[in-house]
C-alpha cells in the first residue's frame, strides 16, 4: 500500500496549488507539486514563482554526490563533496536532473526528472513537470527548488521529485541521458543474422542460442539455417527456417516500453506464409515475401515486471527468414507517468488547471489504453541491382507557390508583431477568459503592435486530446484580435516527438512515420519524417481545419525538415528520390557514396532532400490555399542559414527553397546587442532582402533587445533601412510608437532599391565550396561597401540568369562565388560583353554548381586569368601594385594564377625575396565591358 498526503488550495485569488506526498511500499517518497498563477497577479517587487523543500545540512554533510545536470540536450554528469565548509550556492554548475548523496551510513537519491530526458522538460513548459531543479547550500540547509519568472499572463508550474535510499542508479532508471530534437537514437542492442563480417555496433546473432549471461539468443538452434554470402550487406544474408520449423529470439530487457525494428526476408528464396509473434501474441499473421524482398516492421511492447524479456517468434506453414533486429528502449516502467499511471498518485482530487468551459469545447478525454503488443509495417521493398538506375536530373524548375501582392496581404509589410503570452513554452490559454485576452490585446495595440503571435502547447502531438479546446480558444482570440484590427499568427511545431501528454502514445501508434537513417534504416525516436504521407495527411488536415475554423491570418511552423545528417532513409524518401532523379540510394550500408561530398550520388541526394523540404512548404501552402488563399505562411531562420551549409547538410533546410512556399520570411537576430554587432547584422539583413527581392516577399527580423531601448531602436532601424519589418517585444515605459508610427518610415511594400552594384550570394557556393569559403567574403564585401556608403544589393544564384535584373546593375561582384553552373557562367559572360563590369575574387567559378572542380575558371576568358596547377598559397601574402609601387598585405590564402594575353596585371603577389611571383590583381576588357579579378 501507499500512504498519500495531499494539500490543496483551490480558491486562491492569485495562486492555486496542490502538493502531494506519497510514500510507496518500497520506500520511495514521491513528491509532486502543481501551482497555478492567475494572470496579472504576479508581485511587482518579486515577479517569480517557485517551490522548494529543504534538508538539514547535517544530514548530508560529508557526503560525496554524483549528479546529472543541464538541459536534456546537453545533460552532463557532475560530482563533488558536500561539507560544512562548502560555500553557499549551487552544488553543481547547472541545474540538477538527478543527484545522489553517499557517505557512511547514508545513501540517498533525489530524482528530479523521473520521467526522463525524453520530455525535454528543462524548464516550465506547458504546465508539464519541470525536469531540473536548483540544489543549493544555504547556511545550515540544502535547498531543493524549481521556479520561473512570474509573467503577467501567469501559468501552470509543475514538478515531481522522487527520493529513495540507494546508490546512484541513474542508468538503471533511465535508458537515455541526453535528448535532442534531431539525430539518431542510440539502440540498446542491434543484431544481424548471417553476415560474414562484423558490423560496428551490431552483434552477429546468427544461430546462437540464448544464455542468461549473454542476455540474448535463440531459444533453440534446431531447424535454424544460416544463409551467408561473401557480401557484408545485412540484407544479402539471413537466418531462416523451413516450413513448420519455428524460431524464437529472446532479448533480456528492463521492464518498460520497447520498440523493435525487424527486417524480414531472404535474399535468394521466397519465404512464407509465416507469422510473427511478440511475447506470445501474434502480431503479423501471414507474411509472404518473394526472393530478395524485404519487409521492415516496427513492433512495440510494454514489458511489465516480473517479465524481463522480449520474445520474437517466427513460425508458420511456410518458410521464414530474418536479416536484422534493432532494439530501442522507449521508456522504463519507472518513467511511466503517461500510459499506466498519471501525474498524481491519488486521482480525482483538485488539479490546478485552467478553466476553459466558456470555450464551448469538450474537456480533454484521456486516450484509450494501448493494446500491447503493437505492430506496424514500415516498408516492403525489392532490391534493385546497383547500376540499373537511369540517371536524370532533378526537375530543373522547382515549384514556387506564393500569393500575389494584394491589399489583403499588405499588412505584412508593416507588421509589428507582439506575443499574446510568452514563446513556445507557454500553455497557450493562460489568459483564460475573453476579458483577460482583451486586456492583453489592448496592451499590444497601445504598444504600437498590429499583429499578434499566439504561441503555446507548441508540440502538437503532445496535446491532441486538447485539440477541440485549442481550436475554440484560438477562434476566440482571433475574433477579439480582429475586432481591434490585429492580425493573428499561430506558432507551432509538429515533426518533433516529445513524450509529454499524448506524445508518447502518438509515437507508439505511428512508429511507421519515424524518420530512418540511410545506412541501416534505424528509426529515430525523436522525429517523424515530413515526407511520410500519413504524417502529412494528419498534420495538414489539422492545420487546414484550424485555419478554416478559427479565421487565423497565418501560421508559423518551426520545424519542417529532415531529422539529421543520416536521415531520411525511409521508404517514402527513397522512392521519391528515385522518382525525381532516377537514382537509387544504396541499401548496402557499406556503400562508399554515403557522406562523400565528391560523389555525384551523394550530392544528388543532399540536393534532393533540400528540394523535397522546399516542396513540403509548397504542399502545405497548397492545402491552406484551399481554405484561405490569403493565408500567411510565416517562416523563421537564423543568419547561420547564410553563413554555413550546416542546415542543408544536416536538415535539408534551405532558406531559398523554403521561400518557395513561405510568403513571410524572417530571422531570429540572435545577437542580443545589435548595436555593437551592427556591421555583421546589417550585411546579414541585406542577404535576407535578397530573398524578399527574388520572390517579391516581405521580410521580418526578430530583435532581441533585452529590454534596452537603444538596441530596440537600432534593430528596428537596421531592418527599416533594408525594407524589413520588425518583431520585438514592448519595453515597459518605452514609447516605441515614436518610430514604429513615424510618418517618414520606409514603405516596405513599395520601396525599391536604387543600388547599381550587385553582390552575388551563391547558395551553391555556400553548400559545395572547396578551398575558400563563400559567405565570409560576401559579408565582408557588403560591410566594406556599407562603411564606404556605397549602395548595393545582394542577389541570388537564380538571379544571375535573369537578364533584365542583371542589366540593372553596373557592377556584379562574385566574391569567392566558387560554384557556378553553365547557364550562370553564360549569363555573366553575356552581361560583360554587353557592357557590364564584374569584380571576381579567389576561386569564383572554378567549380561547377555542385562543387566539382573545373580545369580552370569557367570565366577565364572574361577574367583574363587562368588557374595554375600549383593551386593555393597560404596567407598572408604581400602584394605590390605595378603603378605607384604601393604594396598591401592580403591576410588570407590566394590562388596561384597567370594572366592571359591581353589582360593587364595591376599588381603582383611577391615571393619571399620581394620579387613578383604571380598576378594578384588583373583587369581585362571584354566586348563592351570589363573585369577585375
Ligand atoms: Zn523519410
Amino acid at each position: 500500500t501507499t500512504a498519500v498526503l495531499n494539500v490543496l488550495d483551490d480558491g486562491g485569488e492569485s495562486l492555486q496549488y496542490r502538493k502531494e506526498v506519497a510514500l510507496h511500499e518500497d520506500g520511495r517518497l514521491e513528491l509532486t507539486v502543481r501551482m497555478r498563477l492567475l494572470p496579472y497577479r504576479q508581485r511587482e517587487e518579486d515577479p517569480s514563482i517557485g517551490y522548494s523543500f529543504r534538508v538539514p545540512l547535517s544530514r548530508l554533510a560529508g557526503a560525496r554526490f554524483t549528479a546529472r545536470t543541464g538541459r536534456a540536450s546537453s545533460a552532463a554528469p557532475a560530482t563533488g563533496t558536500l561539507t560544512a565548509a562548502t560555500p553557499d550556492g549551487s552544488l553543481t554548475a547547472g541545474k540538477c536532473r538527478f543527484i545522489a548523496f553517499e557517505r557512511d551510513g547514508l545513501r540517498i537519491v533525489f530524482d528530479a526528472n523521473p520521467h526522463g530526458v525524453l520530455t525535454k522538460q528543462d524548464y516550465s513548459m506547458y504546465g508539464e513537470p519541470v525536469g531540473s531543479w536548483n540544489v543549493e547550500k544555504q547556511g545550515e540547509w540544502v535547498v531543493f527548488s524549481f521556479g520561473a519568472t512570474a509573467r503577467s499572463y501567469g501559468g501552470i508550474f509543475t514538478s515531481k521529485v522522487i527520493l529513495y535510499e540507494g546508490a546512484d542508479d541513474y542508468d538503471a532508471k533511465h535508458p537515455y541521458d541526453q535528448w535532442n530534437y534531431h539525430g539518431p537514437t542510440p539502440a540498446a542492442a542491434q543484431f544481424t543474422f548471417g553476415t560474414a563480417a562484423e558490423i560496428e555496433g551490431f552483434e552477429r546473432a546468427d544461430d546462437r542460442v540464448y544464455s542468461a549471461a549473454q542476455g540474448w539468443g535463440w531459444r533453440r538452434a534446431d531447424g535454424l539455417e544460416v544463409f551467408r554470402v561473401s557480401s557484408p550487406g545485412i540484407l544479402d544474408n539471413a537466418v531462416g527456417g523451413q516450413p513448420g520449423s519455428g524460431g524464437e529470439f529472446l532479448v533480456d530487457v528492463h521492464p518498460g516500453v520497447w520498440l523493435l525494428t525487424l527486417r524480414l526476408g531472404h535474399p535468394s528464396q521466397a519465404v512464407g506464409p509465416f507469422a510473427v509473434s511478440l511475447n506470445g501474441t501474434p502480431v503479423l499473421p501471414a507474411v509472404s515475401l518473394s526472393a530478395g524482398e524485404t519487409r521492415e516492421v516496427s513492433l512495440s511492447h510494454y514489458v511489465r515486471a516480473p517479465e524481463r524479456q522480449l520474445v520474437v517468434g517466427l513460425s508458420g506453414p511456410g518458410s521464414w527468414g530474418v536479416h536484422s533486429l534493432i532494439v530501442h528502449p522507449v521508456i522504463y516502467d519507472n518513467q511511466d507517468f503517461a500510459l499506466d499511471r498519471g501525474l498524481w498518485v491519488a486521482p480525482g482530487l483538485f488539479d490546478p488547471e485552467v478553466p476553459l468551459d466558456w470555450c464551448g469545447a469538450p474537456a480533454p478525454v484521456p486516450p484509450s489504453a494501448l493494446a500491447w503488443p503493437l505492430a506496424v509495417t514500415a516498408g516492403t521493398w525489392s532490391r534493385r541491382p546497383a547500376g540499373a538506375e537511369v540517371r536524370s536530373a532533378v526537375r530543373s524548375q522547382p515549384e514556387v507557390m506564393l500569393p500575389a501582392d494584394s491589399e489583403a496581404l499588405a499588412w505584412r509589410y508593416d507588421a509589428r508583431m507582439g506575443d499574446l503570452t510568452g514563446g513556445c513554452g507557454c500553455l497557450l490559454y493562460e489568459l483564460y477568459s475573453p476579458e483577460l485576452i482583451g486586456r492583453r490585446l489592448d496592451e499590444l495595440v497601445a504598444g504600437g503592435m498590429n499583429t499578434v503571435l499566439v504561441s503555446g502547447l507548441h508540440m502538437h502531438h503532445c496535446f491532441l486530446d486538447r485539440w477541440p479546446r485549442i481550436v475554440a480558444y484560438i477562434r476566440a482570440v482571433t475574433e477579439l484580435a480582429h475586432a481591434r484590427g490585429l492580425k493573428v499568427i499561430y506558432h507551432h511545431d509538429v515533426p518533433v516527438v516529445l513524450y509529454n501528454g499524448t506524445g508518447l502514445q502518438h509515437l507508439l501508434t505511428h512508429t511507421d512515420w519515424l524518420a530512418r537513417d540511410v545506412r541501416f534504416g534505424r528509426p529515430t525516436l525523436r522525429s517523424y519524417c515530413i515526407m511520410n504521407p500519413g504524417f502529412r495527411a494528419e498534420y495538414m488536415a489539422r492545420i487546414v481545419g484550424l485555419a478554416r475554423d478559427t479565421g487565423i491570418d497565418g501560421g508559423m511552423l518551426d520545424e519542417g525538415n529532415v531529422a539529421g545528417d543520416d536521415f531520411c532513409g525511409c521508404e517514402h524518401c527513397r522512392a521519391a528520390f528515385t522518382g525525381d532523379t532516377g537514382l537509387v540510394l544504396p541499401r548496402d550500408h557499406t556503400a562508399t557514396a554515403f557522406g562523400d561530398t565528391d560523389d555525384p550520388l551523394w550530392i544528388a541526394w543532399i540536393n534532393w532532400r533540400r528540394r523535397a523540404v522546399g516542396d513540403f512548404w509548397v504542399a502545405l501552402r497548397r492545402e491552406l490555399n484551399a481554405v484561405n488563399p490569403e493565408f500567411c505562411q510565416m517562416k523563421y531562420t537564423t543568419h547561420t542559414g547564410f553563413s554555413t551549409n550546416w542546415a542543408i547538410r544536416a536538415f535539408g533546410a534551405d532558406l531559398i527553397d523554403c521561400a518557395r512556399g513561405c510568403d513571410f520570411l524572417g530571422t531570429e537576430i540572435m545577437s542580443r546587442n545589435v548595436y555593437d554587432s551592427a556591421r555583421a547584422v546589417f550585411a546579414f539583413r541585406k542577404l535576407k532582402s535578397a530573398l524578399g527581392d527574388h520572390y517579391g516577399l516581405p521580410i521580418w527580423g526578430l530583435v532581441y533587445h533585452v529590454g534596452d531601448p537603444v538596441f530596440a531602436y537600432v534593430g528596428w532601424a537596421m531592418n527599416q533601412m533594408n525594407r524589413q519589418t520588425t518583431w520585438m517585444s514592448t519595453i515597459d515605459g518605452e514609447d516605441m510608437t515614436r518610430y514604429l508610427d513615424w510618418p517618414g518610415r520606409v514603405d516596405c511594400r513599395r520601396a525599391r532599391s536604387v543600388a547599381d552594384i550587385a553582390v552575388l550570394f551563391s547558395a551553391q557556393s555556400r553548400d559545395w565550396a572547396k578551398m575558400f569559403g563563400h559567405a565570409a567574403d560576401v559579408l565582408g564585401v557588403s560591410q566594406v561597401l556599407t562603411e564606404a556608403h556605397v549602395l548595393h544589393d545582394v542577389i541570388l544564384d537564380q538571379d544571375l540568369v535573369d537578364k533584365g535584373l542583371l542589366n540593372r546593375y553596373k557592377l556584379l561582384i562574385l566574391a569567392s562565388a566558387s560554384c557556378l553552373g553553365a547557364r550562370q557562367v553564360e549569363a555573366v559572360r553575356g552581361y560583360v560583353a554587353e557592357g557590364g563590369a564584374v569584380l571576381a575574387t579567389a576561386n569564383a567559378g572554378l567549380l561547377n554548381e555542385v562543387g566539382l572542380p573545373q580545369e580552370t575558371f569557367q570565366l577565364a576568358d572574361v577574367f583574363g586569368v587562368d588557374v595554375l596547377p600549383a593551386g593555393t598559397a597560404r596567407g598572408p601574402v604581400t602584394c605590390r601594385d605595378r603603378e605607384g609601387e604601393g604594396s598591401f598585405v592580403h591576410p588570407a590564402g590566394v590562388l596561384r594564377v597567370k594572366a592571359r594575353e591581353g589582360a593587364t596585371v595591376r599588381s603582383d603577389v611577391l615571393d619571399a625575396k620581394g620579387n613578383p611571383a604571380w598576378p594578384a590583381v588583373v583587369s581585362n576588357a571584354v566586348g563592351r565591358g570589363r573585369s577585375l579579378y
